[in-house]
C-alpha cells in the first residue's frame, strides 16, 4: 500500500468527503483497482519482501482474528486438490533435501505417472486413494525422482514402509 501523503492544502469540504462513507468507498474501490494493476502488484510484491511488512504480517497472524482469519485462508487453500498435492510434493521434496538425495518429481510429471499406471495402485492394480511410494525407499537411498515413485494404495504403502521392494513383494506371496 502507498503512504497517504497528505495533502496540507486540502479543503474542509475535501476532508469531509474524505470521511464520508462515499468518499472511504470510492477510495477503496480506487486502492483495490491498483491493487490488480501491474504497477499496484509489483509495488505489493515488493513491500511484502521488506522487513517492516513481514514484522506486520507476524503480529497480526498472532492476534486472535488474525489466527482465525490464517486458518481459514489455509482451509480454503487445501481444499484444493491442486494445493493439496503441491504440499504433498514439497513434504517429499523437503525430505529428500534433507537426506542429500536427489528430488526432482513435478506436480505435472506425477500426474502422468498416474496417468500411465490408469490411476491403479502400482502393486495390487487396485483403483483407490494414491499415495506416493518410493520403490527404494528415502532410507535406502531412494530419490524423490521420476523413476523412483509410484502411485501405491494406502494398504501397500504403509505395509511396504521401508522394506526393499523385492523383500517385500516376496513377503506377499507368503
Ligand atoms: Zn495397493
Amino acid at each position: 500500500m502507498p503512504t497517504l501523503v497528505l495533502d496540507m492544502s486540502e479543503s474542509a469540504a475535501q476532508k469531509r468527503y474524505r470521511l464520508s462513507e462515499k468518499g472511504k468507498k470510492v477510495k477503496a474501490a480506487y486502492m483495490r483497482k491498483w491493487a490488480k494493476s501491474p504497477q499496484g502488484q509489483k509495488t505489493r510484491a515488493a513491500y511484502k519482501k521488506t522487513d517492516k511488512a513481514k514484522m506486520y504480517k507476524a503480529a497480526w497472524e498472532k492476534t486472535k482474528k488474525g489466527k482465525v482469519m490464517r486458518a481459514r485462508a489455509k482451509k480454503r487453500y487445501m481444499a484444493k486438490p491442486e494445493s493439496r498435492l503441491k504440499a504433498k510434493i514439497a513434504e517429499h521434496t523437503r525430505r529428500a533435501k534433507v537426506s542429500g538425495l536427489p528430488h526432482t518429481l513435478t506436480a505435472e510429471r506425477w500426474l502422468s505417472i498416474c496417468e500411465e499406471y490408469n490411476h491403479r495402485c502400482a502393486y495390487c492394480m487396485k483403483q483407490s486413494k494414491l499415495t506416493q511410494d518410493h520403490i527404494v525407499p528415502v532410507k535406502k537411498g531412494g530419490g524423490y525422482t521420476e523413476g523412483n515413485i509410484v502411485p501405491a494404495c494406502l494398504p501397500c504403502n504403509s505395509s511396504k514402509k521401508d522394506t526393499s521392494l523385492l523383500i517385500w513383494m516376496a513377503s506377499q506371496y507368503v
